[in-house]
């Protein structure tokens, strides 16, 4: 440790003197009050140091201490259901020592909590050799999450004791005897956060994630593994799309990480998330999901470091051999904070004053989601999804923060604002969005519903697409103007969007559908559309098929609502539309032949 002496406070940025022995990256202790602070840059002897908390009142003179550590998290039991901010203070703990809504200044306590006893069960024994990222033993951590203890990087050996127990996490419960001697460790480890957490080996993510949202899984699914970008005008649905991944995806753990959204959104954040259930085991969705927030009115650079505190976190529970997915909302305040730190350290501005190396960091951050094979002996095989959010200012998606990040995600869900104000939800533009992985999920999927399913998806799509470019023809000339195979294209994609596409969040059904009920709602539709095109082939009118499909096809819009149990409902509907298709083109022979 060694002291500088502050020359210059600029907001969030403090110049110290004196420095010379310490590193960028450093932890220090800043002012009479002791900021929590991190050095970003040296010159000489003199730091440029981002400060965590809050700097005004503090000034030139005061004193400066490193620590000689990096920004670290804590990983340990203890730490899901927590709500940390962006340098993993825990929120609650905060409020309960200092009695305060505020976050005050200097206050040291520790992320995860030194009192609780936790149960231990181990899994190997004395004698055995335990090298890194092999697991020790476990820890009944929530009433859903197994949390798996594994050896820190870096530790190899042989295992000299190790036992059953409840311990503290202060409290020794294995020691390994390494190469340099015998190694005393508990069930907590630290991670410094601006480095990815190593593995063995990253492979391609082919696995989709099922959400339960129909023109995610169907249309634009995303991978285990996989990067999504979802840019969110205010009022588009973006807390509710985001809400309903962390509630019906199927991963084990969710991170969520509140970055500089408007102070009262991230309290929405805090109060809904715990009210919110799983509907897979009936618990609220906290007993797996860790927050981490930083509302606008908390310190700029606290912001910056809380997406690295989340993709931590969710490293340390990807190598336990879990699914993780970390959302980020909004990756664009997470930029404005850096964009304000490179200007106070006048650096270069680039494009619209953001850092040149916008585009890098951006990078870095989403190369740490992917499917790896973790460290350790047993070749466990763990994912990070990110899905970060971007408020492009004005919805204008050609700015910098967009385009970086389009840069390297593979799907786009682009929420559309039009269509939230049509009450099209989710509004997830059809024609804009897209997801790189739609081959591999496709294949996946073939599979998985033993089905040409990945035709239909294209077909679906198709004729969406075909829909837009028919629509301009109808607004130039009319719709009279339509051959009858083209009006009917308009009305299956009608149904596509109306009955399929969009589904209702609060509804206590639609809200969730699973694969099974994917396939059969949209084959449903499209059988529609075969159905249709071959009684017209047989003779039939548009218009005849409309007027005798009425309350079918209102059958159809209703499919969405039927149960999970009762799928066989939907069949019972396909067969009643081809009965009457039957009689459509009947009937038509008997007018005509009249
Ligand atoms: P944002 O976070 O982008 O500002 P919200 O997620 O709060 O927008 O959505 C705004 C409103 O849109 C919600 O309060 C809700 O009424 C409606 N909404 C959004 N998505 C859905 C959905 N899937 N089903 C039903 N209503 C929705």
């Amino acid at each position: 440790m060694k002291n500088g002496k502050i020359i210059k406070v600029s907001g969030p940025l403090v110049m110290a003197e004196g420095m010379e022995e310490a590193n960028i990256q450093d932890i220090c202790r800043v002012g009479e009050l002791g900021l929590i602070g991190e050095i970003i840059e040296m010159r000489r002897d003199v730091a440029s140091i981002q400060v965590y908390e809050e700097t005004s009142g503090i000034g030139p003179g005061e004193p400066v201490v490193t620590t000689g550590e990096a920004l670290s998290v804590e990983l340990g039991p203890g730490i899901i259901s927590q709500m940390f901010d962006g340098i993993q203070r825990p929120l609650d703990t905060f409020r309960e020592v200092t009695q305060s809504n505020y976050l005050v200044r200097g206050t040291n306590i520790p992320a995860l909590n030194r009192t609780n006893k936790w149960d231990f069960k181990a899994t190997k024994n004395v004698g055995d050799y335990v090298q890194a990222g092999d697991i020790v033993g476990t820890v009944k951590e929530t009433k859903v999450i197994e949390h798996r203890i594994m050896v820190p990087f870096g530790v190899s050996g042989k295992l000299t004791s190790i036992q059953d127990g409840s311990f503290t996490l202060d409290e020794t419960v294995y020691v390994i005897e390494t190469e340099n001697g015998s190694k005393e460790l508990t069930l907590l480890q630290k991670w410094p956060v601006r480095q990815g957490r190593p593995f063995k080996k990253k492979m391609n993510p082919h696995t989709p994630m099922a959400t339960g949202q129909r023109v995610i899984d169907t249309f634009f699914p995303i991978t285990k593994g996989g990067a999504a970008a979802v840019p969110g005008p205010f009022g588009a649905g973006k807390t509710v799309v985001q809400h309903q991944i962390a509630k019906y995806s199927d991963v084990d753990i969710v991170v969520y990480v509140g970055c500089g959204e408007r102070g009262n959104e991230m309290t929405d954040v805090l109060n809904e998330f715990p009210e919110l259930v799983d509907p897979s085991t009936g618990e609220s969705i906290m007993e797996r999901t860790i927050l981490i927030a930083n509302t606008s009115n908390m310190p700029v650079a606290a912001r910056e470091a809380s997406i690295y505190t989340g993709i931590t976190i969710a490293e340390y529970f990807r190598d336990m051999g879990y699914s993780v997915a970390i959302m980020a909302d909004s990756t664009s305040r997470w930029a404005e904070a850096l964009r304000e730190m490179s200007g106070r350290l006048e650096e270069m501005p680039g494009d619209e004053g953001y850092p040149a190396y916008l585009g890098s960091r951006v990078a870095e951050y989403y190369e740490r989601a992917g499917r790896v094979l973790a460290l350790g002996s047993e070749d466990r095989e763990g994912s990070i999804t990110a899905i970060g959010a971007v408020s492009p200012p004005g919805g204008d998606t050609s700015e910098p923060v967009t385009q970086n990040t389009l840069r390297v995600v593979k799907v786009f869900w682009a929420l559309d604002a039009t269509l939230a104000q049509k009450r099209h939800f989710p509004s997830m533009n059809w024609l804009s969005s897209y997801s790189l992985y739609s081959t591999e999920v496709g294949e996946y999927m073939n599979d998985f519903l033993q089905t040409n399913w990945s035709e239909m998806v294209q077909h679906a799509m198709n004729l969406l697409q075909e829909e837009s470019e028919l629509e301009e023809i109808v607004r130039l000339v009319g719709v009279e103007s339509l051959s009858e195979k083209d009006r009917m294209t308009m009305s299956i994609a009608e149904s596509i969007r109306e009955d399929y596409l969009q589904q209702n969040a609060f509804d206590d059904v639609d809200t969730y559908t699973s694969r099974n009920k994917q396939l059969a709602m949209l084959d449903l539709i499209l059988s529609l559309e075969t159905e249709a095109r071959e009684a017209m082939r047989l003779g039939a009118y548009y218009q005849e098929i409309i007027d005798g499909t009425v309350e079918l096809r209102d059958r159809i819009a209703r499919s969405k609502y039927i149960p999970e149990s009762n799928l066989a409902e939907i069949e019972n509907i396909k067969n009643d539309m081809k009965k009457r298709m039957h009689e459509i083109v009947a009937e038509g022979g008997m007018t005509k032949n009249a």
